[in-house]
Protein backbone atom coordinates (compact mmCIF):
# COMPACT_ATOMS: atom_id res chain seq x y z
CA UNK A 1 0.00 0.00 0.00
CA UNK A 2 1.49 3.33 -0.48
CA UNK A 3 1.29 5.68 1.60
CA UNK A 4 -0.40 8.33 -0.79
CA UNK A 5 -3.48 5.91 -0.99
CA UNK A 6 -4.52 6.41 2.73
CA UNK A 7 -6.83 9.11 3.44
CA UNK A 8 -7.91 9.53 7.08
CA UNK A 9 -10.31 11.45 9.80
CA UNK A 10 -9.66 11.11 13.07
CA UNK A 11 -12.00 11.54 16.01
CA UNK A 12 -10.36 12.78 18.65
CA UNK A 13 -13.03 12.41 21.67
CA UNK A 14 -11.60 9.01 22.03
CA UNK A 15 -8.70 10.12 24.15
CA UNK A 16 -10.93 12.41 26.86
CA UNK A 17 -8.50 10.85 29.96
CA UNK A 18 -5.29 11.71 29.01
CA UNK A 19 -3.06 11.86 25.27
CA UNK A 20 -2.33 9.25 23.55
CA UNK A 21 1.51 8.88 22.24
CA UNK A 22 2.21 6.33 19.60
CA UNK A 23 6.21 4.84 19.43
CA UNK A 24 6.47 2.99 16.19
CA UNK A 25 8.91 0.22 16.70
CA UNK A 26 10.08 -1.78 19.75
CA UNK A 27 13.28 -1.97 18.86
CA UNK A 28 15.95 -0.39 21.39
CA UNK A 29 14.73 3.17 20.53
CA UNK A 30 11.43 2.29 20.84
CA UNK A 31 11.60 0.61 24.29
CA UNK A 32 13.66 3.02 26.25
CA UNK A 33 11.10 5.82 24.41
CA UNK A 34 7.80 3.72 25.99
CA UNK A 35 9.98 2.92 29.30
CA UNK A 36 10.30 6.94 29.82
CA UNK A 37 6.92 7.59 29.14
CA UNK A 38 5.36 4.62 31.12
CA UNK A 39 8.31 3.73 33.57
CA UNK A 40 10.50 6.99 34.18
CA UNK A 41 7.87 9.38 33.87
CA UNK A 42 4.63 7.73 35.41
CA UNK A 43 3.06 10.53 36.28
CA UNK A 44 2.63 12.31 32.78
CA UNK A 45 -0.74 10.63 32.30
CA UNK A 46 0.05 9.99 28.53
CA UNK A 47 -1.54 6.19 27.08
CA UNK A 48 1.57 4.75 25.40
CA UNK A 49 1.59 2.36 23.01
CA UNK A 50 3.77 0.84 20.73
CA UNK A 51 3.14 -0.66 17.46
CA UNK A 52 5.63 -3.46 16.18
CA UNK A 53 5.83 -5.18 12.80
CA UNK A 54 7.66 -8.06 13.52
CA UNK A 55 6.69 -10.56 16.36
CA UNK A 56 9.60 -10.33 17.93
CA UNK A 57 10.46 -7.24 19.90
CA UNK A 58 14.02 -5.50 20.45
CA UNK A 59 14.70 -5.25 16.67
CA UNK A 60 18.70 -5.13 16.45
CA UNK A 61 18.96 -6.14 20.28
CA UNK A 62 16.50 -9.06 20.13
CA UNK A 63 17.49 -11.85 22.69
CA UNK A 64 15.87 -15.49 23.11
CA UNK A 65 16.73 -18.55 25.20
CA UNK A 66 17.50 -21.11 23.75
CA UNK A 67 17.97 -24.55 25.25
CA UNK A 68 19.29 -22.77 28.45
CA UNK A 69 21.65 -20.17 26.59
CA UNK A 70 20.97 -16.81 26.20
CA UNK A 71 21.61 -16.08 22.62
CA UNK A 72 21.43 -12.57 21.21
CA UNK A 73 20.50 -11.64 17.27
CA UNK A 74 22.59 -8.47 16.61
CA UNK A 75 23.92 -5.94 19.74
CA UNK A 76 26.22 -7.90 22.57
CA UNK A 77 28.19 -5.34 23.83
CA UNK A 78 27.53 -2.54 26.46
CA UNK A 79 30.48 -0.05 26.16
CA UNK A 80 31.78 1.99 29.46
CA UNK A 81 30.87 5.50 28.05
CA UNK A 82 27.55 4.24 27.41
CA UNK A 83 26.11 6.41 30.58
CA UNK A 84 22.50 6.72 29.10
CA UNK A 85 22.02 3.03 28.83
CA UNK A 86 24.04 1.94 32.20
CA UNK A 87 21.39 4.35 33.57
CA UNK A 88 18.34 2.45 32.10
CA UNK A 89 20.05 -0.44 33.34
CA UNK A 90 20.17 0.82 36.91
CA UNK A 91 16.44 1.95 36.87
CA UNK A 92 15.97 -1.60 35.65
CA UNK A 93 17.87 -3.43 38.55
CA UNK A 94 20.06 -5.31 35.89
CA UNK A 95 23.71 -5.32 37.27
CA UNK A 96 26.39 -4.55 34.95
CA UNK A 97 29.61 -6.35 35.28
CA UNK A 98 32.73 -4.48 34.19
CA UNK A 99 34.88 -6.99 31.40
CA UNK A 100 38.22 -8.12 33.01
CA UNK A 101 41.21 -6.26 31.91
CA UNK A 102 41.95 -9.02 29.89
CA UNK A 103 41.70 -8.77 26.01
CA UNK A 104 42.72 -11.14 23.23
CA UNK A 105 41.71 -12.13 19.88
CA UNK A 106 43.37 -13.69 16.84
CA UNK A 107 43.79 -12.64 12.94
CA UNK A 108 44.00 -14.92 9.84
CA UNK A 109 46.74 -13.65 7.85
CA UNK A 110 48.53 -15.93 5.78
CA UNK A 111 47.58 -19.47 6.73
CA UNK A 112 47.59 -19.26 10.27
CA UNK A 113 46.42 -17.15 13.41
CA UNK A 114 48.26 -14.63 14.97
CA UNK A 115 47.14 -13.58 18.22
CA UNK A 116 47.23 -10.29 20.08
CA UNK A 117 46.26 -9.80 24.02
CA UNK A 118 46.28 -6.98 26.19
CA UNK A 119 47.01 -8.27 29.97
CA UNK A 120 47.63 -12.05 29.38
CA UNK A 121 49.84 -14.60 30.42
CA UNK A 122 53.69 -14.24 29.69
CA UNK A 123 53.16 -16.74 26.70
CA UNK A 124 50.57 -14.53 25.18
CA UNK A 125 52.50 -11.65 25.66
CA UNK A 126 55.56 -13.47 23.41
CA UNK A 127 52.48 -13.65 21.14
CA UNK A 128 51.86 -10.53 20.40
CA UNK A 129 54.97 -9.42 19.96
CA UNK A 130 56.04 -12.06 17.57
CA UNK A 131 52.35 -10.82 15.77
CA UNK A 132 53.59 -7.43 16.04
CA UNK A 133 56.77 -8.24 14.61
CA UNK A 134 56.16 -11.14 12.10
CA UNK A 135 53.09 -11.07 11.11
CA UNK A 136 52.92 -10.56 7.68
CA UNK A 137 50.25 -8.51 8.09
CA UNK A 138 52.05 -6.12 10.45
CA UNK A 139 54.69 -3.55 9.29
CA UNK A 140 57.31 -1.29 11.08
CA UNK A 141 55.51 1.60 9.18
CA UNK A 142 51.93 0.40 10.39
CA UNK A 143 52.71 0.79 13.67
CA UNK A 144 54.09 3.88 13.86
CA UNK A 145 51.22 4.97 11.81
CA UNK A 146 48.79 3.44 14.75
CA UNK A 147 50.95 5.20 17.35
CA UNK A 148 50.94 8.62 15.33
CA UNK A 149 46.95 7.86 15.14
CA UNK A 150 46.36 6.99 19.11
CA UNK A 151 49.20 10.48 19.61
CA UNK A 152 45.74 12.00 17.53
CA UNK A 153 43.16 10.53 19.06
CA UNK A 154 44.51 11.10 22.59
CA UNK A 155 43.62 14.63 22.06
CA UNK A 156 40.41 14.48 21.36
CA UNK A 157 40.03 12.05 23.86
CA UNK A 158 37.67 14.24 25.86
CA UNK A 159 35.43 14.21 22.95
CA UNK A 160 34.82 11.04 21.35
CA UNK A 161 32.38 9.30 23.23
CA UNK A 162 28.88 7.15 22.96
CA UNK A 163 26.62 9.67 24.74
CA UNK A 164 27.52 13.33 23.42
CA UNK A 165 28.32 13.33 19.88
CA UNK A 166 28.51 17.01 19.75
CA UNK A 167 31.56 17.76 20.97
CA UNK A 168 33.18 15.40 18.00
CA UNK A 169 30.68 17.35 15.36
CA UNK A 170 34.27 19.17 13.73
CA UNK A 171 35.48 15.76 12.62
CA UNK A 172 32.88 14.56 10.85
CA UNK A 173 33.91 16.93 7.85
CA UNK A 174 32.08 14.49 5.35
CA UNK A 175 35.12 12.43 4.45
CA UNK A 176 34.69 8.76 4.52
CA UNK A 177 37.40 7.08 7.41
CA UNK A 178 39.71 5.51 4.17
CA UNK A 179 39.72 9.16 3.12
CA UNK A 180 40.70 10.55 6.47
CA UNK A 181 43.47 7.73 6.48
CA UNK A 182 44.74 8.71 3.16
CA UNK A 183 44.91 12.48 3.90
CA UNK A 184 46.51 11.68 7.23
CA UNK A 185 49.16 8.78 5.80
CA UNK A 186 47.48 6.13 7.94
CA UNK A 187 46.79 3.77 4.98
CA UNK A 188 49.41 1.04 6.66
CA UNK A 189 47.62 0.63 9.67
CA UNK A 190 44.21 1.09 7.72
CA UNK A 191 45.36 -2.27 5.66
CA UNK A 192 47.16 -3.99 9.02
CA UNK A 193 44.45 -3.47 11.56
CA UNK A 194 41.85 -0.68 11.19
CA UNK A 195 39.98 -2.03 8.10
CA UNK A 196 39.10 -5.00 9.68
CA UNK A 197 38.16 -3.58 13.31
CA UNK A 198 35.85 -1.31 11.07
CA UNK A 199 34.77 -4.70 9.34
CA UNK A 200 33.87 -6.09 12.73
CA UNK A 201 32.09 -3.11 14.16
CA UNK A 202 30.13 -1.83 11.52
CA UNK A 203 30.08 -4.77 8.92
CA UNK A 204 31.14 -2.26 6.47
CA UNK A 205 34.32 -0.68 5.35
CA UNK A 206 36.68 2.02 5.96
CA UNK A 207 34.82 3.83 2.07
CA UNK A 208 31.54 3.26 3.79
CA UNK A 209 31.89 5.09 7.35
CA UNK A 210 32.15 8.43 8.07
CA UNK A 211 35.61 9.81 9.58
CA UNK A 212 34.33 11.01 13.21
CA UNK A 213 32.66 7.94 13.43
CA UNK A 214 35.56 5.76 12.92
CA UNK A 215 37.45 7.43 14.47
CA UNK A 216 35.49 7.26 17.90
CA UNK A 217 34.75 3.42 17.02
CA UNK A 218 38.55 2.75 16.84
CA UNK A 219 39.08 4.79 20.04
CA UNK A 220 36.50 3.52 21.73
CA UNK A 221 36.50 0.15 20.90
CA UNK A 222 40.48 -0.49 19.94
CA UNK A 223 42.79 1.56 20.48
CA UNK A 224 42.32 2.80 23.64
CA UNK A 225 43.33 0.42 26.02
CA UNK A 226 41.91 1.82 29.24
CA UNK A 227 38.04 1.75 28.35
CA UNK A 228 36.40 -1.54 29.60
CA UNK A 229 32.66 -3.20 28.68
CA UNK A 230 30.26 -3.79 30.98
CA UNK A 231 27.48 -6.64 30.82
CA UNK A 232 24.95 -8.35 32.95
CA UNK A 233 26.51 -11.83 34.10
CA UNK A 234 24.30 -13.79 31.46
CA UNK A 235 25.06 -11.25 28.81
CA UNK A 236 23.31 -8.51 27.28
CA UNK A 237 19.67 -10.65 26.92
CA UNK A 238 19.05 -9.96 30.65
CA UNK A 239 19.10 -5.76 29.73
CA UNK A 240 17.39 -6.73 26.73
CA UNK A 241 14.51 -8.80 28.21
CA UNK A 242 14.34 -6.70 30.68
CA UNK A 243 13.76 -3.69 29.26
CA UNK A 244 11.10 -5.39 26.94
CA UNK A 245 9.51 -6.96 30.04
CA UNK A 246 9.00 -3.46 31.26
CA UNK A 247 7.38 -2.12 28.29
CA UNK A 248 5.38 -5.58 27.21
CA UNK A 249 2.18 -4.67 28.04
CA UNK A 250 1.89 -1.43 25.86
CA UNK A 251 3.43 -3.61 22.87
CA UNK A 252 1.38 -4.51 19.90
CA UNK A 253 3.64 -7.13 17.50
CA UNK A 254 2.61 -8.06 14.02
CA UNK A 255 1.34 -4.53 13.43
CA UNK A 256 3.11 -2.72 10.61
CA UNK A 257 2.23 1.19 10.03
CA UNK A 258 2.06 1.90 6.54
CA UNK A 259 1.93 5.72 7.24
CA UNK A 260 2.00 8.64 9.77
CA UNK A 261 -0.60 11.04 9.32
CA UNK A 262 0.04 14.78 9.43
CA UNK A 263 -3.24 17.28 8.89
CA UNK A 264 -2.86 20.78 9.32
CA UNK A 265 0.73 20.52 10.48
CA UNK A 266 0.06 18.57 13.23
CA UNK A 267 0.61 14.46 13.99
CA UNK A 268 -3.04 12.82 13.89
CA UNK A 269 -1.95 9.29 14.43
CA UNK A 270 -0.70 6.34 12.27
CA UNK A 271 -2.23 3.80 9.75
CA UNK A 272 -1.45 0.10 10.25
CA UNK A 273 -0.45 -1.99 6.36
CA UNK A 274 -4.62 -4.31 7.50
CA UNK A 275 -5.84 -0.20 7.12
CA UNK A 276 -6.27 0.26 11.14
CA UNK A 277 -6.41 4.24 11.77
CA UNK A 278 -4.79 4.69 15.35
CA UNK A 279 -5.13 8.26 17.04
CA UNK A 280 -2.69 9.62 18.58
CA UNK A 281 -1.53 12.85 19.77
CA UNK A 282 2.41 12.71 19.05
CA UNK A 283 4.32 9.95 17.36
CA UNK A 284 7.77 8.85 18.18
CA UNK A 285 9.07 7.36 14.78
CA UNK A 286 11.80 4.61 16.31
CA UNK A 287 12.49 2.39 13.04
CA UNK A 288 15.32 2.32 10.65
CA UNK A 289 16.18 6.07 8.51
CA UNK A 290 14.88 3.89 5.51
CA UNK A 291 11.51 2.81 6.97
CA UNK A 292 10.76 6.14 8.70
CA UNK A 293 11.32 7.50 4.83
CA UNK A 294 8.69 5.51 3.45
CA UNK A 295 6.19 6.12 6.56
CA UNK A 296 6.42 9.82 7.52
CA UNK A 297 4.32 11.72 5.08
CA UNK A 298 5.21 12.75 1.58
CA UNK A 299 4.63 16.21 2.59
CA UNK A 300 8.42 16.54 4.07
CA UNK A 301 10.22 16.37 0.97
CA UNK A 302 13.14 17.56 2.51
CA UNK A 303 13.11 15.23 6.19
CA UNK A 304 12.38 12.37 3.49
CA UNK A 305 15.46 13.45 1.43
CA UNK A 306 18.08 12.83 4.35
CA UNK A 307 16.73 9.97 5.78
CA UNK A 308 17.07 8.47 2.67
CA UNK A 309 21.28 8.98 2.65
CA UNK A 310 21.24 7.01 5.64
CA UNK A 311 23.03 3.77 4.92
CA UNK A 312 23.46 0.21 6.34
CA UNK A 313 25.41 -2.40 6.13
CA UNK A 314 24.12 -6.24 6.15
CA UNK A 315 24.99 -9.28 8.44
CA UNK A 316 23.80 -12.49 8.95
CA UNK A 317 24.74 -13.66 12.58
CA UNK A 318 24.80 -17.46 13.08
CA UNK A 319 24.56 -18.79 16.77
CA UNK A 320 25.87 -21.77 17.82
CA UNK A 321 25.32 -23.56 21.44
CA UNK A 322 28.72 -26.07 22.18
CA UNK A 323 29.85 -28.29 24.19
CA UNK A 324 33.29 -26.77 24.27
CA UNK A 325 35.12 -23.54 23.52
CA UNK A 326 36.59 -23.91 19.82
CA UNK A 327 38.59 -20.90 20.04
CA UNK A 328 42.41 -19.97 21.22
CA UNK A 329 42.64 -20.13 25.55
CA UNK A 330 42.28 -16.09 26.47
CA UNK A 331 40.54 -15.22 22.75
CA UNK A 332 37.02 -13.83 22.51
CA UNK A 333 37.29 -13.65 18.90
CA UNK A 334 38.93 -14.92 15.61
CA UNK A 335 39.58 -12.42 12.99
CA UNK A 336 39.25 -13.09 9.41
CA UNK A 337 40.57 -9.98 7.14
CA UNK A 338 38.29 -9.59 3.47
CA UNK A 339 42.13 -10.91 1.56
CA UNK A 340 41.75 -14.17 4.00
CA UNK A 341 40.37 -17.18 2.03
CA UNK A 342 37.22 -17.13 4.23
CA UNK A 343 33.99 -15.48 3.79
CA UNK A 344 33.60 -15.22 7.69
CA UNK A 345 34.48 -11.99 8.89
CA UNK A 346 34.60 -12.72 12.81
CA UNK A 347 33.81 -15.77 15.23
CA UNK A 348 33.25 -14.69 18.72
CA UNK A 349 33.42 -16.54 22.30
CA UNK A 350 31.64 -13.57 23.95
CA UNK A 351 30.29 -16.69 26.59
CA UNK A 352 34.79 -15.78 28.14
CA UNK A 353 33.38 -12.82 29.23
CA UNK A 354 29.97 -13.55 30.26
CA UNK A 355 30.06 -17.01 31.05
CA UNK A 356 26.75 -17.85 32.25
CA UNK A 357 25.21 -16.93 29.16
CA UNK A 358 25.68 -20.65 28.64
CA UNK A 359 25.07 -23.49 30.78
CA UNK A 360 27.67 -24.56 32.77
CA UNK A 361 31.01 -26.24 31.29
CA UNK A 362 29.46 -25.47 27.38
CA UNK A 363 29.64 -22.41 25.04
CA UNK A 364 28.45 -20.01 22.83
CA UNK A 365 29.75 -18.71 19.84
CA UNK A 366 28.59 -16.44 16.91
CA UNK A 367 30.23 -16.09 13.56
CA UNK A 368 29.55 -13.18 11.71
CA UNK A 369 29.49 -12.73 8.12
CA UNK A 370 29.02 -9.54 6.23
CA UNK A 371 28.72 -7.45 2.84
CA UNK A 372 28.51 -9.34 -0.30
CA UNK A 373 28.87 -12.67 1.29
CA UNK A 374 25.63 -12.09 4.00
CA UNK A 375 23.38 -10.91 1.25
CA UNK A 376 24.22 -14.22 -0.74
CA UNK A 377 22.95 -16.27 2.31
CA UNK A 378 19.96 -13.79 2.34
CA UNK A 379 18.90 -16.19 -0.72
CA UNK A 380 19.32 -19.43 1.48
CA UNK A 381 17.12 -21.16 3.61
CA UNK A 382 18.62 -21.30 7.71
CA UNK A 383 19.44 -25.30 7.33
CA UNK A 384 21.36 -24.25 3.81
CA UNK A 385 23.57 -20.91 6.07
CA UNK A 386 24.08 -23.39 8.83
CA UNK A 387 25.55 -26.39 6.91
CA UNK A 388 27.91 -23.89 5.09
CA UNK A 389 28.65 -22.04 8.14
CA UNK A 390 30.04 -25.13 10.10
CA UNK A 391 32.01 -26.59 6.93
CA UNK A 392 33.56 -23.53 6.74
CA UNK A 393 34.14 -22.95 10.56
CA UNK A 394 36.02 -26.77 10.74
CA UNK A 395 38.42 -25.13 8.50
CA UNK A 396 40.18 -22.78 10.73
CA UNK A 397 38.52 -24.32 14.12
CA UNK A 398 39.58 -27.89 13.95
CA UNK A 399 37.73 -28.49 17.14
CA UNK A 400 34.20 -26.94 15.75
CA UNK A 401 31.43 -30.04 15.74
CA UNK A 402 29.96 -31.54 12.93
CA UNK A 403 26.90 -31.03 14.69
CA UNK A 404 26.32 -28.39 17.31
CA UNK A 405 23.83 -28.67 20.19
CA UNK A 406 21.80 -25.88 18.53
CA UNK A 407 22.10 -23.32 15.46
CA UNK A 408 20.07 -20.16 15.41
CA UNK A 409 20.44 -17.76 11.90
CA UNK A 410 19.35 -13.77 12.14
CA UNK A 411 19.46 -11.75 9.24
CA UNK A 412 20.19 -8.02 9.27
CA UNK A 413 19.60 -6.54 5.43
CA UNK A 414 19.94 -3.15 7.55
CA UNK A 415 22.55 -4.50 10.40
CA UNK A 416 24.44 -1.18 11.63
CA UNK A 417 24.08 2.14 10.99
CA UNK A 418 27.38 3.37 8.92
CA UNK A 419 26.88 6.71 9.54
CA UNK A 420 28.17 8.21 6.21
CA UNK A 421 30.55 11.33 6.50
CA UNK A 422 28.43 14.85 7.19
CA UNK A 423 25.34 12.07 8.73
CA UNK A 424 26.14 13.14 11.76
CA UNK A 425 26.18 16.54 11.64
CA UNK A 426 23.15 16.59 8.95
CA UNK A 427 21.42 14.84 12.41
CA UNK A 428 22.08 17.27 14.55
CA UNK A 429 20.86 20.15 12.11
CA UNK A 430 17.70 18.38 11.71
CA UNK A 431 17.53 17.31 15.54
CA UNK A 432 17.78 20.97 16.69
CA UNK A 433 16.22 22.81 13.74
CA UNK A 434 12.58 23.66 14.02
CA UNK A 435 10.76 21.96 11.32
CA UNK A 436 7.61 23.46 10.51
CA UNK A 437 4.20 21.48 9.37
CA UNK A 438 5.43 17.94 11.71
CA UNK A 439 4.15 19.16 15.02
CA UNK A 440 4.09 16.11 17.65
CA UNK A 441 6.42 13.91 14.73
CA UNK A 442 9.70 12.76 16.82
CA UNK A 443 11.87 10.35 15.17
CA UNK A 444 14.17 8.44 17.00
CA UNK A 445 16.69 5.16 16.40
CA UNK A 446 20.69 4.93 15.86
CA UNK A 447 20.77 6.71 13.05
CA UNK A 448 20.37 10.12 15.08
CA UNK A 449 22.99 10.24 17.36
CA UNK A 450 26.24 8.50 16.91
CA UNK A 451 25.28 4.44 15.64
CA UNK A 452 25.61 2.13 18.52
CA UNK A 453 22.93 0.96 21.23
CA UNK A 454 23.33 4.26 23.05
CA UNK A 455 22.46 6.36 20.27
CA UNK A 456 19.43 4.62 19.50
CA UNK A 457 18.43 4.64 23.68
CA UNK A 458 19.61 7.28 24.35
CA UNK A 459 17.52 8.98 20.98
CA UNK A 460 14.46 7.31 22.60
CA UNK A 461 14.67 8.72 26.04
CA UNK A 462 14.65 12.39 24.63
CA UNK A 463 12.22 12.03 22.18
CA UNK A 464 9.94 10.92 24.99
CA UNK A 465 11.25 14.11 26.90
CA UNK A 466 10.31 16.07 23.53
CA UNK A 467 6.94 14.73 22.96
CA UNK A 468 5.67 15.06 26.42
CA UNK A 469 6.92 18.81 26.46
CA UNK A 470 4.94 18.82 22.98
CA UNK A 471 2.09 17.52 24.83
CA UNK A 472 2.23 19.97 28.14
CA UNK A 473 3.06 22.99 25.66
CA UNK A 474 -0.30 21.86 23.46
CA UNK A 475 -2.67 21.95 26.55
CA UNK A 476 -1.48 25.32 27.88
CA UNK A 477 -2.01 26.40 24.91
CA UNK A 478 -5.74 25.03 24.74
CA UNK A 479 -6.25 26.47 28.24
CA UNK A 480 -4.40 30.13 27.41
C1 LIG B 1 24.93 -8.12 14.41
C2 LIG B 1 24.86 -6.81 15.15
C3 LIG B 1 25.72 -6.58 16.22
C4 LIG B 1 25.65 -5.38 16.92
N1 LIG B 1 26.47 -5.20 18.01
C5 LIG B 1 26.38 -4.07 18.75
C6 LIG B 1 27.10 -3.92 19.97
O1 LIG B 1 27.77 -4.85 20.42
N2 LIG B 1 27.00 -2.74 20.64
C7 LIG B 1 26.24 -1.71 20.17
O2 LIG B 1 26.23 -0.64 20.79
N3 LIG B 1 25.48 -1.84 19.04
C8 LIG B 1 25.53 -2.99 18.34
N4 LIG B 1 24.74 -3.16 17.24
C9 LIG B 1 23.87 -2.03 16.83
C10 LIG B 1 22.61 -1.97 17.72
O3 LIG B 1 22.01 -3.23 17.74
C11 LIG B 1 21.66 -0.95 17.11
O4 LIG B 1 22.33 0.30 17.01
C12 LIG B 1 20.40 -0.71 17.93
O5 LIG B 1 19.89 -1.92 18.45
C13 LIG B 1 19.37 -0.04 17.02
O6 LIG B 1 18.16 0.15 17.69
P1 LIG B 1 16.98 0.97 17.00
O7 LIG B 1 15.85 0.96 17.96
O8 LIG B 1 17.51 2.28 16.53
O9 LIG B 1 16.60 0.17 15.67
P2 LIG B 1 15.99 -1.30 15.50
O10 LIG B 1 16.55 -2.21 16.52
O11 LIG B 1 16.20 -1.65 14.07
O12 LIG B 1 14.45 -1.13 15.82
C14 LIG B 1 13.50 -0.73 14.85
C15 LIG B 1 12.22 -1.52 15.13
O13 LIG B 1 11.19 -0.99 14.29
C16 LIG B 1 10.44 -2.08 13.78
N5 LIG B 1 9.77 -1.61 12.55
C17 LIG B 1 10.33 -1.42 11.33
N6 LIG B 1 9.40 -0.97 10.46
C18 LIG B 1 8.26 -0.85 11.16
C19 LIG B 1 6.94 -0.42 10.82
N7 LIG B 1 6.63 0.01 9.57
N8 LIG B 1 5.97 -0.44 11.77
C20 LIG B 1 6.25 -0.86 13.04
N9 LIG B 1 7.48 -1.29 13.42
C21 LIG B 1 8.47 -1.27 12.49
C22 LIG B 1 11.48 -3.16 13.55
O14 LIG B 1 10.90 -4.45 13.44
C23 LIG B 1 12.35 -3.00 14.79
O15 LIG B 1 11.90 -3.79 15.88
C24 LIG B 1 24.73 -4.36 16.53
C25 LIG B 1 23.86 -4.60 15.47
C26 LIG B 1 23.91 -5.82 14.79
C27 LIG B 1 22.94 -6.07 13.67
Amino acid sequence: MSGSEINVSHNRSRFPNGSEIVVVGAGAAGLAAAWTLAGRRKDSKCRVRVLEASDKIGGRMFCEKVDGFHVYSGASVIHESFATTRELARELDVELRQSPKKKGGQSYVGDRFWGLYVGGSLKQTLQTLQTLFFSPQHTLSGNLEFMRLFAMLRKRAKDLDFEDHTRMLDLDTGESFAEFARANSLTRYLKQAGELDLNCFTAGSSEQVGAAYGMALLWLWTINPATRNYLPKQGISTFANALADSCARFIQVSTRVARITIEDGRVRGVVTTSGEKIEADAVICATTASTAARIIPESLGELRALLEQVSYSSCCNVAFGLNANILADGSHAALFPSESPSFLTMVTNLAAMTPDAAPSGKTLVHALIIGKHARAFFALDDGQIVGRVIEEMRRFFPAMPERPLFARVYRWPEALCLSPGGMLSDMHDMRTRPHKHMGGLFLAGDYTRLPSLNGAIKSGVEAAEASLSYIAEAEAAKLR
